[in-house]
């Protein structure tokens, strides 16, 4: 099996960690001529104009943050011009409004951002615990995580600060995105499983561990929208446990319908990264044949980035990555 081409423009774009996709599932240039730079979240100028995808517009001229409207109560906010190419969602309440993901700079600032879309109060709850989606955290005032036990036992002060350190959030994958984001003060710790109200829009959030352990959806039921973080994304997802990333496929299945709209974290090359139910259908089905053993992995390995790993495919876009061993040693879902 041929190595997708999200890989290969990760790699040139000097993407070196989890979860990211730099192209599309063929092996044509994506479209629009969009190039991933790799450009650090160190407020280095980004080096050219890049071509957005459909829908996104820069914010300003610093062309480090773009937005795309996807419905009046629905903004993207993507770093394009990041290695990870984050996508960070905002859902907007008549009461406050919600941020899914902090997004992966630390340096530059998405509150500017978030209030130039909303006036309201805004939570921020990441969709899991890996340096391209903390980065912003410690900007905002109001930060939710999930109570389940691997968030839990973070480093915590008795002031209540929560250290996510870099074992947890991997950011050291490459050294040249290594760093240590300040501790976090949790203002709230929200059961799996609770459903949360903005004002006109109810909000479920729902654990869903096997890329790790505390990443969460949000189902936005008023909308019928699962926003997915890195569980699902139309491009290569980085298994860390398979058994729970099936049991939270399908858990995931018996919740949404097939009317639902995902949105995943990365992989906006061709516009907000927008998925079916069918697809979520073919994850679990993905997932299903791995643990019969009736689906054997491609070997993959790309200097620079991934030492060793074994690829299986879901569909046309979505593939399966698992056993990976980071160049450097670091290790990545071994079981
Ligand atoms: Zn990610």
């Amino acid at each position: 099996m041929r190595i997708k081409a999200g890989l290969i423009a990760a790699l040139a774009g000097g993407l070196l960690a989890l979860g990211g996709c730099g192209g599309g599932d063929d092996d044509r240039d994506p479209p629009g001529g969009f190039v991933p730079v790799a450009a650090p979240d160190d407020g280095t100028p980004v080096p050219s104009p890049a071509t957005l995808p459909p829908g996104f517009a820069y914010f300003d001229s610093d062309q480090y943050w773009a937005v795309s409207k996807v419905s009046e109560t629905l903004y993207a906010i993507y770093e394009p011009n990041y290695a990870q190419m984050n996508v960070i969602y905002l859902l907007i309440g008549t009461e406050r409004s919600f941020l899914f993901d902090a997004g992966a700079a630390h340096r530059r600032d998405i509150t500017k951002v978030v209030k130039a879309l909303t006036s309201n109060h805004v939570t921020v709850m990441p969709s899991h615990l890996h340096f391209d989606h903390i980065g912003g955290l410690p900007r905002f005032q109001d930060v939710w995580f999930i109570d389940v036990p691997f968030a839990r036992n973070l480093p915590t002060t008795n002031d209540g600060l929560v250290t996510v350190p870099p074992e947890v959030h991997f950011g050291g994958v490459d050294p040249a995105f290594a760093f240590q984001i300040p501790p976090v003060k949790v203002t709230r710790w929200v059961k799996p499983g609770a459903t949360v109200d903005i004002g006109g829009k109810s909000l479920k959030i729902i654990w869903t561990p096997g890329h790790e352990d505390a990443e969460v959806v949000v189902y936005d039921l008023t909308d019928n929208v699962l926003l997915t973080g890195d569980h699902m994304y139309p491009c290569d997802l980085y298994v860390e446990k398979t058994t729970d990333y099936l049991q939270s496929a399908s858990m995931l299945l018996g919740v949404i319908n097939a009317d639902t709209r995902l949105y995943g974290a990365h992989c906006a090359n061709t516009g907000v990264p927008l998925m079916s139910y069918q697809d979520a259908v073919d994850v679990q089905t993905a997932f299903r044949a791995i643990q019969a053993n009736e689906v054997q992995g491609a070997p993959i390995s790309i200097p620079g980035y991934i030492a060793s790993g074994l690829s299986y495919v879901v569909n046309s876009t979505i593939n399966l990555l698992r056993f990976l061993v980071f160049e450097g040693g670091i290790v990545f879902g071994l079981e």
